[in-house]
Protein backbone atom coordinates (compact mmCIF):
# COMPACT_ATOMS: atom_id res chain seq x y z
CA UNK A 1 0.00 0.00 0.00
CA UNK A 2 1.03 3.24 -0.58
CA UNK A 3 1.98 5.53 2.36
CA UNK A 4 0.10 8.81 0.07
CA UNK A 5 -2.23 10.29 2.29
CA UNK A 6 -5.86 9.47 -0.08
CA UNK A 7 -8.26 12.30 0.00
CA UNK A 8 -11.98 11.35 0.79
CA UNK A 9 -14.97 11.83 -0.82
CA UNK A 10 -18.79 11.72 -0.22
CA UNK A 11 -20.46 10.14 -3.21
CA UNK A 12 -24.34 11.33 -2.21
CA UNK A 13 -26.40 8.21 -4.87
CA UNK A 14 -30.31 8.32 -5.57
CA UNK A 15 -30.47 4.39 -4.83
CA UNK A 16 -33.56 4.44 -6.74
CA UNK A 17 -37.44 3.57 -5.63
CA UNK A 18 -36.38 -0.67 -5.06
CA UNK A 19 -35.70 -2.50 -7.61
CA UNK A 20 -31.89 -2.78 -7.65
CA UNK A 21 -31.86 -3.13 -11.92
CA UNK A 22 -33.67 0.86 -11.26
CA UNK A 23 -29.86 2.71 -10.19
CA UNK A 24 -27.80 4.60 -12.29
CA UNK A 25 -23.90 2.62 -14.01
CA UNK A 26 -22.65 5.17 -12.01
CA UNK A 27 -24.70 4.20 -9.00
CA UNK A 28 -23.03 0.68 -9.30
CA UNK A 29 -19.65 1.54 -9.80
CA UNK A 30 -19.33 3.41 -6.99
CA UNK A 31 -21.30 1.16 -4.53
CA UNK A 32 -18.70 -1.36 -5.96
CA UNK A 33 -15.70 0.42 -5.24
CA UNK A 34 -16.81 2.11 -1.98
CA UNK A 35 -14.91 1.84 1.62
CA UNK A 36 -17.94 2.73 3.62
CA UNK A 37 -21.65 2.54 2.84
CA UNK A 38 -24.59 4.53 4.49
CA UNK A 39 -27.70 3.46 3.57
CA UNK A 40 -31.53 4.40 4.91
CA UNK A 41 -34.74 2.21 5.26
CA UNK A 42 -35.80 3.14 1.69
CA UNK A 43 -32.80 1.83 -0.26
CA UNK A 44 -32.67 -1.58 -0.97
CA UNK A 45 -30.25 -3.63 0.87
CA UNK A 46 -29.68 -5.74 -1.72
CA UNK A 47 -27.46 -2.94 -3.54
CA UNK A 48 -24.94 -3.63 -0.77
CA UNK A 49 -24.47 -6.89 -2.42
CA UNK A 50 -22.73 -5.27 -5.15
CA UNK A 51 -19.94 -3.67 -2.80
CA UNK A 52 -16.82 -5.24 -1.44
CA UNK A 53 -17.15 -7.97 1.09
CA UNK A 54 -14.20 -6.04 3.61
CA UNK A 55 -16.49 -2.20 3.21
CA UNK A 56 -18.13 -0.58 6.16
CA UNK A 57 -21.95 -0.90 6.04
CA UNK A 58 -23.85 1.53 8.20
CA UNK A 59 -27.58 1.34 8.37
CA UNK A 60 -29.08 4.79 9.34
CA UNK A 61 -32.56 4.21 8.89
CA UNK A 62 -35.95 3.50 10.97
CA UNK A 63 -35.57 -0.10 13.02
CA UNK A 64 -38.73 -1.82 13.81
CA UNK A 65 -40.40 0.37 16.55
CA UNK A 66 -37.71 2.75 16.85
CA UNK A 67 -37.19 6.40 15.05
CA UNK A 68 -34.31 6.61 12.39
CA UNK A 69 -30.81 7.88 13.63
CA UNK A 70 -30.81 11.46 13.79
CA UNK A 71 -29.71 13.53 10.66
CA UNK A 72 -26.84 15.24 13.19
CA UNK A 73 -25.57 11.93 13.61
CA UNK A 74 -25.69 10.79 10.16
CA UNK A 75 -23.64 14.23 8.85
CA UNK A 76 -21.05 13.40 11.55
CA UNK A 77 -20.88 9.57 10.19
CA UNK A 78 -19.79 11.21 6.69
CA UNK A 79 -17.38 13.94 7.63
CA UNK A 80 -15.84 11.16 9.97
CA UNK A 81 -15.35 9.04 7.37
CA UNK A 82 -14.21 11.23 4.69
CA UNK A 83 -11.61 12.63 6.91
CA UNK A 84 -10.04 9.66 7.04
CA UNK A 85 -9.24 9.34 3.24
CA UNK A 86 -12.42 6.84 2.90
CA UNK A 87 -14.97 6.91 -0.35
CA UNK A 88 -17.87 7.13 1.27
CA UNK A 89 -20.98 6.09 -0.48
CA UNK A 90 -24.48 7.55 1.25
CA UNK A 91 -27.23 5.76 -0.19
CA UNK A 92 -30.84 7.51 -0.25
CA UNK A 93 -34.02 5.89 -2.02
CA UNK A 94 -35.21 8.03 -4.72
CA UNK A 95 -33.74 10.99 -5.80
CA UNK A 96 -31.38 11.99 -3.26
CA UNK A 97 -32.79 16.11 -3.74
CA UNK A 98 -36.41 14.96 -4.01
CA UNK A 99 -37.70 15.09 -0.31
CA UNK A 100 -34.33 13.54 0.75
CA UNK A 101 -32.62 15.71 3.06
CA UNK A 102 -29.94 15.37 0.48
CA UNK A 103 -29.47 19.64 0.67
CA UNK A 104 -28.38 19.66 4.33
CA UNK A 105 -26.03 16.95 3.56
CA UNK A 106 -24.38 18.47 0.65
CA UNK A 107 -24.21 21.91 3.25
CA UNK A 108 -22.64 19.85 6.12
CA UNK A 109 -20.01 18.84 3.97
CA UNK A 110 -18.95 22.19 1.86
CA UNK A 111 -19.03 23.63 5.63
CA UNK A 112 -15.94 21.15 6.37
CA UNK A 113 -14.19 21.19 2.82
CA UNK A 114 -15.06 17.46 1.81
CA UNK A 115 -15.38 17.05 -1.58
CA UNK A 116 -18.32 15.08 -2.92
CA UNK A 117 -20.54 14.32 -5.83
CA UNK A 118 -24.19 13.99 -6.67
CA UNK A 119 -25.58 10.97 -8.44
CA UNK A 120 -29.30 11.57 -9.27
CA UNK A 121 -31.56 8.36 -8.63
CA UNK A 122 -35.32 7.39 -9.80
CA UNK A 123 -37.59 8.97 -7.96
CA UNK A 124 -40.65 7.45 -6.60
CA UNK A 125 -43.33 9.48 -8.16
CA UNK A 126 -41.62 8.40 -11.15
CA UNK A 127 -41.02 4.80 -10.68
CA UNK A 128 -44.72 4.40 -8.85
CA UNK A 129 -46.46 5.64 -12.31
CA UNK A 130 -44.00 3.91 -14.56
CA UNK A 131 -44.78 0.49 -12.44
CA UNK A 132 -48.69 1.33 -12.56
CA UNK A 133 -48.87 2.18 -15.86
CA UNK A 134 -49.92 6.27 -15.50
CA UNK A 135 -48.75 8.27 -18.00
CA UNK A 136 -47.94 11.23 -15.42
CA UNK A 137 -48.82 14.08 -18.27
CA UNK A 138 -50.96 13.29 -21.64
CA UNK A 139 -51.61 15.90 -24.22
CA UNK A 140 -55.46 15.93 -23.26
CA UNK A 141 -55.70 15.90 -19.69
CA UNK A 142 -52.29 16.80 -17.85
CA UNK A 143 -49.74 19.61 -18.85
CA UNK A 144 -48.01 19.67 -15.91
CA UNK A 145 -46.49 17.42 -12.98
CA UNK A 146 -45.93 18.92 -9.29
CA UNK A 147 -44.49 16.69 -6.13
CA UNK A 148 -45.70 17.64 -3.44
CA UNK A 149 -45.17 16.20 0.14
CA UNK A 150 -47.56 15.76 2.85
CA UNK A 151 -44.88 15.70 5.85
CA UNK A 152 -42.60 18.13 5.82
CA UNK A 153 -40.68 17.59 9.37
CA UNK A 154 -41.77 14.79 11.48
CA UNK A 155 -41.21 16.96 14.73
CA UNK A 156 -43.86 19.42 13.70
CA UNK A 157 -47.31 18.76 12.41
CA UNK A 158 -48.15 22.20 10.76
CA UNK A 159 -47.18 22.18 6.82
CA UNK A 160 -46.46 25.25 4.84
CA UNK A 161 -47.85 23.95 1.63
CA UNK A 162 -50.98 25.52 0.28
CA UNK A 163 -52.35 22.59 -0.68
CA UNK A 164 -55.78 24.47 -1.65
CA UNK A 165 -53.95 26.09 -4.38
CA UNK A 166 -52.62 22.99 -5.98
CA UNK A 167 -56.70 21.74 -5.80
CA UNK A 168 -57.42 24.04 -8.38
CA UNK A 169 -54.82 22.32 -10.85
CA UNK A 170 -55.48 21.04 -14.09
CA UNK A 171 -52.13 18.85 -13.86
CA UNK A 172 -50.75 15.87 -12.03
CA UNK A 173 -50.18 15.58 -8.32
CA UNK A 174 -47.79 13.21 -6.85
CA UNK A 175 -47.79 13.24 -3.03
CA UNK A 176 -44.96 11.69 -1.03
CA UNK A 177 -45.67 10.87 2.68
CA UNK A 178 -48.89 11.78 2.03
CA UNK A 179 -51.29 8.86 3.58
CA UNK A 180 -50.80 10.12 7.31
CA UNK A 181 -52.15 13.67 6.76
CA UNK A 182 -54.05 12.52 3.72
CA UNK A 183 -58.08 13.29 5.20
CA UNK A 184 -56.57 16.94 5.83
CA UNK A 185 -54.89 17.38 1.83
CA UNK A 186 -57.74 15.86 0.49
CA UNK A 187 -60.38 18.07 2.13
CA UNK A 188 -58.06 21.11 1.26
CA UNK A 189 -58.32 20.23 -2.28
CA UNK A 190 -61.75 20.09 -2.46
CA UNK A 191 -62.02 23.79 -1.28
CA UNK A 192 -59.60 24.82 -3.56
CA UNK A 193 -61.84 23.35 -6.26
CA UNK A 194 -61.25 19.89 -7.15
CA UNK A 195 -63.63 17.29 -7.98
CA UNK A 196 -64.52 14.74 -5.43
CA UNK A 197 -64.97 12.22 -8.54
CA UNK A 198 -60.90 12.94 -9.37
CA UNK A 199 -59.09 9.79 -9.97
CA UNK A 200 -56.41 8.91 -7.34
CA UNK A 201 -53.88 5.74 -7.51
CA UNK A 202 -51.91 4.98 -4.53
CA UNK A 203 -49.00 2.95 -5.10
CA UNK A 204 -47.40 0.87 -2.08
CA UNK A 205 -43.64 -0.11 -2.37
CA UNK A 206 -43.68 0.92 -6.26
CA UNK A 207 -41.18 -1.32 -8.33
CA UNK A 208 -40.99 -4.32 -5.89
CA UNK A 209 -42.44 -7.67 -6.18
CA UNK A 210 -44.87 -6.52 -3.10
CA UNK A 211 -46.14 -3.81 -4.49
CA UNK A 212 -49.51 -2.89 -4.42
CA UNK A 213 -51.93 -0.66 -5.43
CA UNK A 214 -55.44 1.07 -4.87
CA UNK A 215 -57.71 2.96 -7.38
CA UNK A 216 -60.37 5.77 -6.38
CA UNK A 217 -62.07 9.26 -6.34
CA UNK A 218 -60.84 11.37 -4.02
CA UNK A 219 -64.14 11.12 -1.84
CA UNK A 220 -63.49 7.84 -2.13
CA UNK A 221 -59.65 6.69 -1.92
CA UNK A 222 -59.40 7.12 1.99
CA UNK A 223 -61.91 4.52 2.61
CA UNK A 224 -60.54 2.96 -0.16
CA UNK A 225 -57.07 2.84 1.10
CA UNK A 226 -58.06 1.31 4.55
CA UNK A 227 -60.20 -1.81 3.04
CA UNK A 228 -57.09 -2.75 0.97
CA UNK A 229 -55.06 -2.33 3.67
CA UNK A 230 -52.17 0.29 2.03
CA UNK A 231 -49.87 1.23 3.91
CA UNK A 232 -46.32 3.41 3.76
CA UNK A 233 -43.88 3.89 1.86
CA UNK A 234 -46.52 4.95 -0.43
CA UNK A 235 -46.95 6.92 -3.56
CA UNK A 236 -50.43 8.91 -4.43
CA UNK A 237 -51.60 9.89 -7.74
CA UNK A 238 -54.02 12.47 -8.29
CA UNK A 239 -55.53 13.42 -11.80
CA UNK A 240 -57.38 12.63 -14.94
CA UNK A 241 -54.24 10.17 -16.14
CA UNK A 242 -54.96 8.08 -13.50
CA UNK A 243 -57.68 6.52 -15.08
CA UNK A 244 -55.91 6.86 -18.46
CA UNK A 245 -53.46 4.14 -16.90
CA UNK A 246 -52.64 0.95 -19.21
CA UNK A 247 -56.00 -1.91 -18.76
CA UNK A 248 -53.17 -4.60 -19.01
CA UNK A 249 -51.07 -4.41 -15.61
CA UNK A 250 -47.38 -4.88 -17.27
CA UNK A 251 -46.06 -5.20 -13.56
CA UNK A 252 -48.63 -6.26 -10.88
CA UNK A 253 -50.45 -8.52 -13.68
CA UNK A 254 -47.35 -11.09 -13.88
CA UNK A 255 -48.37 -14.62 -12.58
CA UNK A 256 -46.94 -14.61 -9.25
CA UNK A 257 -47.11 -11.33 -8.07
CA UNK A 258 -48.08 -11.40 -4.34
CA UNK A 259 -46.83 -15.05 -3.98
CA UNK A 260 -43.90 -15.60 -1.46
CA UNK A 261 -42.12 -19.05 -2.77
CA UNK A 262 -39.30 -20.82 -1.11
CA UNK A 263 -36.52 -22.13 -2.79
CA UNK A 264 -33.22 -23.79 -2.15
CA UNK A 265 -29.95 -21.96 -2.04
CA UNK A 266 -26.38 -23.20 -2.20
CA UNK A 267 -27.56 -25.45 -5.19
CA UNK A 268 -26.42 -25.13 -8.50
CA UNK A 269 -29.94 -24.03 -9.50
CA UNK A 270 -30.99 -22.03 -7.16
CA UNK A 271 -29.90 -18.13 -8.48
CA UNK A 272 -31.04 -19.27 -11.65
CA UNK A 273 -34.38 -20.48 -10.32
CA UNK A 274 -35.11 -17.67 -8.11
CA UNK A 275 -34.22 -15.04 -11.10
CA UNK A 276 -37.23 -16.76 -12.92
CA UNK A 277 -39.70 -16.30 -10.00
CA UNK A 278 -39.06 -13.17 -9.44
CA UNK A 279 -39.32 -11.71 -13.20
CA UNK A 280 -42.65 -13.86 -12.94
CA UNK A 281 -43.44 -11.42 -9.98
CA UNK A 282 -42.67 -13.92 -6.83
CA UNK A 283 -41.13 -12.90 -3.80
CA UNK A 284 -38.37 -15.35 -3.32
CA UNK A 285 -36.92 -16.45 0.47
CA UNK A 286 -34.32 -18.11 0.14
CA UNK A 287 -33.16 -21.55 2.44
CA UNK A 288 -29.55 -22.16 2.30
CA UNK A 289 -30.29 -25.69 3.35
CA UNK A 290 -26.62 -26.07 2.81
CA UNK A 291 -23.45 -24.64 2.91
CA UNK A 292 -20.51 -25.64 0.09
CA UNK A 293 -17.03 -25.60 0.87
CA UNK A 294 -13.85 -25.96 -0.34
CA UNK A 295 -12.87 -29.72 -0.17
CA UNK A 296 -8.74 -29.72 -1.54
CA UNK A 297 -5.93 -32.15 -0.98
CA UNK A 298 -3.44 -30.52 -2.75
CA UNK A 299 -1.22 -33.48 -3.65
CA UNK A 300 -4.07 -35.22 -6.00
CA UNK A 301 -4.75 -32.22 -7.57
CA UNK A 302 -1.13 -31.18 -8.54
CA UNK A 303 -0.74 -35.14 -9.40
CA UNK A 304 -4.11 -34.90 -11.67
CA UNK A 305 -3.25 -31.58 -13.03
CA UNK A 306 -0.05 -32.76 -14.05
CA UNK A 307 -1.52 -35.99 -15.67
CA UNK A 308 -4.69 -34.24 -17.06
CA UNK A 309 -3.89 -34.67 -20.94
CA UNK A 310 -4.08 -38.12 -20.55
CA UNK A 311 -7.97 -38.35 -19.56
CA UNK A 312 -10.20 -39.03 -22.48
CA UNK A 313 -13.31 -38.23 -20.90
CA UNK A 314 -13.97 -35.43 -18.18
CA UNK A 315 -16.78 -35.62 -15.77
CA UNK A 316 -18.49 -32.54 -14.03
CA UNK A 317 -21.25 -33.59 -11.74
CA UNK A 318 -22.33 -30.00 -10.64
CA UNK A 319 -21.43 -26.40 -11.19
CA UNK A 320 -19.63 -26.08 -8.06
CA UNK A 321 -17.44 -28.89 -9.14
CA UNK A 322 -17.09 -26.85 -12.97
CA UNK A 323 -16.00 -23.40 -11.05
CA UNK A 324 -13.22 -25.18 -8.48
CA UNK A 325 -11.86 -27.17 -11.44
CA UNK A 326 -11.28 -24.07 -13.61
CA UNK A 327 -10.18 -22.15 -10.41
CA UNK A 328 -7.08 -24.41 -9.70
CA UNK A 329 -7.06 -24.92 -13.86
CA UNK A 330 -6.25 -21.66 -14.53
CA UNK A 331 -4.12 -21.44 -11.67
CA UNK A 332 -1.47 -24.13 -12.34
CA UNK A 333 -2.12 -23.54 -16.76
CA UNK A 334 -2.53 -20.28 -18.60
CA UNK A 335 -3.37 -21.93 -21.73
CA UNK A 336 -6.65 -23.89 -21.75
CA UNK A 337 -5.24 -26.36 -24.81
CA UNK A 338 -3.58 -27.53 -21.63
CA UNK A 339 -7.00 -29.67 -21.19
CA UNK A 340 -5.40 -31.53 -23.53
CA UNK A 341 -8.24 -33.10 -26.57
CA UNK A 342 -10.43 -34.49 -23.29
CA UNK A 343 -14.38 -34.89 -24.19
CA UNK A 344 -16.12 -33.67 -21.96
CA UNK A 345 -19.48 -34.73 -20.10
CA UNK A 346 -22.11 -32.75 -17.44
CA UNK A 347 -24.48 -34.13 -15.55
CA UNK A 348 -27.36 -31.52 -16.03
CA UNK A 349 -27.90 -28.63 -18.58
CA UNK A 350 -26.82 -26.05 -15.79
CA UNK A 351 -23.17 -27.56 -14.91
CA UNK A 352 -23.32 -27.57 -18.91
CA UNK A 353 -24.15 -23.81 -19.00
CA UNK A 354 -21.09 -23.45 -16.48
CA UNK A 355 -18.43 -25.51 -18.61
CA UNK A 356 -19.91 -23.48 -21.97
CA UNK A 357 -19.01 -20.26 -20.32
CA UNK A 358 -15.40 -21.20 -20.34
CA UNK A 359 -15.72 -21.71 -24.41
CA UNK A 360 -15.69 -25.73 -23.90
CA UNK A 361 -18.11 -27.87 -25.56
CA UNK A 362 -19.86 -30.23 -23.83
CA UNK A 363 -20.05 -33.52 -25.67
CA UNK A 364 -22.27 -35.42 -23.33
CA UNK A 365 -25.28 -34.66 -21.44
CA UNK A 366 -27.71 -37.44 -20.30
CA UNK A 367 -31.69 -36.73 -20.98
CA UNK A 368 -32.22 -37.39 -17.05
CA UNK A 369 -29.88 -34.96 -14.68
CA UNK A 370 -28.76 -37.41 -12.98
CA UNK A 371 -25.99 -39.79 -12.69
CA UNK A 372 -27.59 -42.86 -12.79
CA UNK A 373 -28.59 -41.62 -16.90
CA UNK A 374 -25.20 -40.43 -17.22
CA UNK A 375 -23.83 -44.01 -16.66
CA UNK A 376 -26.58 -45.59 -18.57
CA UNK A 377 -25.84 -43.25 -21.94
CA UNK A 378 -21.86 -44.01 -21.96
CA UNK A 379 -22.55 -47.77 -21.91
CA UNK A 380 -25.04 -47.52 -24.37
CA UNK A 381 -23.95 -44.60 -26.91
CA UNK A 382 -20.15 -44.38 -26.05
CA UNK A 383 -18.99 -48.05 -24.28
CA UNK A 384 -16.03 -46.81 -22.17
CA UNK A 385 -14.03 -49.87 -22.00
CA UNK A 386 -10.59 -49.27 -20.39
CA UNK A 387 -11.37 -45.96 -20.98
CA UNK A 388 -9.32 -43.42 -18.75
CA UNK A 389 -12.23 -40.66 -17.06
CA UNK A 390 -11.61 -38.11 -14.59
CA UNK A 391 -15.12 -37.29 -12.68
CA UNK A 392 -14.97 -33.87 -11.08
CA UNK A 393 -16.97 -34.23 -7.63
CA UNK A 394 -18.22 -33.29 -4.51
CA UNK A 395 -18.62 -35.49 -1.41
CA UNK A 396 -22.16 -36.28 -1.91
CA UNK A 397 -23.39 -39.11 -4.56
CA UNK A 398 -20.19 -39.75 -6.17
CA UNK A 399 -19.47 -43.35 -5.26
CA UNK A 400 -22.48 -44.92 -7.24
CA UNK A 401 -21.19 -43.09 -10.00
CA UNK A 402 -17.84 -43.90 -10.18
CA UNK A 403 -18.38 -47.47 -9.40
CA UNK A 404 -21.14 -48.14 -12.04
CA UNK A 405 -18.47 -46.60 -14.45
CA UNK A 406 -15.73 -49.32 -13.44
CA UNK A 407 -17.83 -52.19 -12.58
CA UNK A 408 -20.35 -51.85 -15.53
CA UNK A 409 -18.39 -49.93 -17.88
CA UNK A 410 -15.04 -51.14 -17.42
CA UNK A 411 -13.66 -47.70 -17.50
CA UNK A 412 -10.62 -46.43 -15.50
CA UNK A 413 -11.75 -44.08 -13.20
CA UNK A 414 -9.96 -41.45 -10.91
CA UNK A 415 -12.06 -39.21 -9.16
CA UNK A 416 -11.58 -35.25 -7.96
CA UNK A 417 -13.08 -33.84 -4.97
CA UNK A 418 -12.98 -30.76 -4.70
CA UNK A 419 -15.74 -29.74 -2.02
CA UNK A 420 -17.73 -30.61 0.67
CA UNK A 421 -21.59 -29.79 1.14
CA UNK A 422 -22.55 -29.79 4.74
CA UNK A 423 -25.68 -28.86 6.69
CA UNK A 424 -26.20 -25.37 7.31
CA UNK A 425 -27.40 -24.23 10.90
CA UNK A 426 -30.95 -22.80 9.67
CA UNK A 427 -31.95 -21.86 13.76
CA UNK A 428 -30.03 -18.45 13.18
CA UNK A 429 -30.51 -17.54 9.28
CA UNK A 430 -33.17 -14.63 9.17
CA UNK A 431 -34.76 -16.01 5.82
CA UNK A 432 -35.52 -19.58 7.85
CA UNK A 433 -37.08 -16.88 10.79
CA UNK A 434 -39.21 -15.15 8.36
CA UNK A 435 -40.50 -18.47 6.87
CA UNK A 436 -41.17 -19.59 10.13
CA UNK A 437 -43.24 -16.09 10.89
CA UNK A 438 -45.07 -15.68 7.46
CA UNK A 439 -45.10 -19.05 5.89
CA UNK A 440 -44.95 -18.78 2.01
CA UNK A 441 -47.75 -19.71 -0.94
CA UNK A 442 -45.01 -22.76 -2.49
CA UNK A 443 -42.13 -24.77 -1.30
CA UNK A 444 -40.06 -25.34 -4.50
CA UNK A 445 -38.17 -28.73 -4.75
CA UNK A 446 -35.38 -29.46 -7.19
CA UNK A 447 -33.71 -32.78 -6.19
CA UNK A 448 -34.68 -35.52 -3.64
CA UNK A 449 -31.96 -34.07 -2.06
CA UNK A 450 -33.31 -30.69 -1.17
CA UNK A 451 -36.31 -32.73 -0.29
CA UNK A 452 -34.45 -34.42 2.69
CA UNK A 453 -32.58 -31.36 3.68
CA UNK A 454 -36.00 -29.62 4.54
CA UNK A 455 -37.59 -32.65 6.48
CA UNK A 456 -33.63 -32.91 8.21
CA UNK A 457 -34.62 -29.21 8.88
CA UNK A 458 -38.26 -29.61 10.02
CA UNK A 459 -37.57 -28.00 13.60
CA UNK A 460 -35.87 -24.66 13.01
CA UNK A 461 -38.72 -24.45 9.91
CA UNK A 462 -41.95 -25.02 12.44
CA UNK A 463 -44.11 -22.66 11.26
CA UNK A 464 -46.06 -20.01 13.94
CA UNK A 465 -49.75 -20.31 13.51
CA UNK A 466 -50.62 -17.79 11.82
CA UNK A 467 -48.36 -18.11 8.98
CA UNK A 468 -49.46 -18.78 5.49
CA UNK A 469 -48.97 -22.98 5.10
CA UNK A 470 -47.11 -23.40 1.49
CA UNK A 471 -47.87 -26.28 -1.14
CA UNK A 472 -45.24 -28.68 -2.17
CA UNK A 473 -44.19 -28.30 -5.69
CA UNK A 474 -41.61 -30.98 -7.06
CA UNK A 475 -39.39 -30.81 -10.19
CA UNK A 476 -40.30 -34.19 -11.05
CA UNK A 477 -41.34 -37.86 -10.28
CA UNK A 478 -38.19 -38.52 -8.38
CA UNK A 479 -38.47 -35.71 -6.33
CA UNK A 480 -42.21 -36.70 -5.96
CA UNK A 481 -41.03 -40.17 -4.96
CA UNK A 482 -38.86 -38.56 -2.09
CA UNK A 483 -41.81 -36.48 -1.12
CA UNK A 484 -44.19 -39.26 -0.86
CA UNK A 485 -41.34 -41.23 1.09
CA UNK A 486 -40.95 -38.45 3.62
CA UNK A 487 -44.78 -37.94 3.75
CA UNK A 488 -44.94 -34.41 2.55
CA UNK A 489 -48.11 -33.97 0.92
CA UNK A 490 -47.37 -32.71 -3.09
CA UNK A 491 -49.29 -29.60 -4.50
CA UNK A 492 -47.96 -29.94 -7.83
CA UNK A 493 -45.52 -31.57 -10.23
CA UNK A 494 -43.64 -30.67 -13.12
CA UNK A 495 -44.44 -32.19 -16.12
CA UNK A 496 -39.91 -31.92 -17.55
CA UNK A 497 -37.81 -31.78 -15.11
CA UNK A 498 -36.69 -28.45 -16.23
CA UNK A 499 -36.48 -24.76 -14.52
CA UNK A 500 -39.00 -23.25 -17.09
CA UNK A 501 -41.38 -26.47 -16.97
CA UNK A 502 -41.16 -26.03 -13.08
CA UNK A 503 -42.26 -21.83 -13.18
CA UNK A 504 -45.05 -22.72 -15.33
CA UNK A 505 -46.58 -25.06 -13.17
CA UNK A 506 -45.79 -23.02 -10.13
CA UNK A 507 -47.79 -20.25 -12.17
CA UNK A 508 -50.58 -22.81 -12.77
CA UNK A 509 -51.00 -24.07 -9.46
CA UNK A 510 -50.37 -20.57 -7.58
CA UNK A 511 -53.23 -19.52 -9.92
CA UNK A 512 -56.33 -21.43 -9.00
N1 LIG B 1 -35.98 10.72 -2.01
C1 LIG B 1 -37.10 9.85 -2.19
C2 LIG B 1 -38.31 10.28 -1.38
C3 LIG B 1 -38.12 10.16 0.09
S1 LIG B 1 -39.53 10.61 0.97
C4 LIG B 1 -37.45 9.78 -3.67
O1 LIG B 1 -36.92 10.52 -4.47
O2 LIG B 1 -38.26 8.92 -4.03
C5 LIG B 1 -40.25 9.05 1.32
C6 LIG B 1 -41.54 8.89 0.56
O3 LIG B 1 -41.26 8.57 -0.79
C7 LIG B 1 -42.40 7.75 1.03
O4 LIG B 1 -43.18 8.13 2.15
C8 LIG B 1 -43.26 7.50 -0.17
O5 LIG B 1 -44.27 8.47 -0.30
C9 LIG B 1 -42.27 7.73 -1.28
N2 LIG B 1 -41.62 6.47 -1.71
C10 LIG B 1 -40.34 6.16 -1.67
N3 LIG B 1 -40.10 4.94 -2.18
C11 LIG B 1 -41.31 4.47 -2.56
C12 LIG B 1 -41.76 3.28 -3.18
N4 LIG B 1 -40.92 2.30 -3.51
N5 LIG B 1 -43.08 3.15 -3.43
C13 LIG B 1 -43.95 4.12 -3.13
N6 LIG B 1 -43.58 5.26 -2.55
C14 LIG B 1 -42.29 5.45 -2.27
Amino acid sequence: MSSQIKTGKVYLIGAGPGDPGLVTVRARELIETADVLVYDYLANPKLLNWARLEAERIYVGKRSGLHSIPQDEIEEILVERAHKGLQVVRLKGGDPFVFGRGGEEISELQADKIPYEIVPGVTAALAAAAYAGIPLSHRSYSSSITFLTGHENPEKQSISIDFKQHGKTQGTLCLYMGLGQLPRILSEFRAGGMAGEMPVGVIQWATLNHQRSVYGTVDSIVSDIESAGISTPAMIIIGEVVNKRSKTEWFEGRPLMGKKIVVTRARDQASQLTALLESNGAEVIELPFIEVQPDINPQLITEILAGIAIYEWIIFTSVNGVKCFFDLFYKAFDDIRCLGPMRIAAVGSATAREIESHHLKVDLIPSKANGDALVDTFIQDEGIESIQMLVVTGNQNRESLVQRLEAEGGAIVDTLPLYKTSKADLSRQPAAERFRKEGADAVLFTSSSTVKSFVDQAAALTLEVDAIKPAYGSIGPLTTKSLKELGLPVGFESKHASLDHFVNATNEYLKS
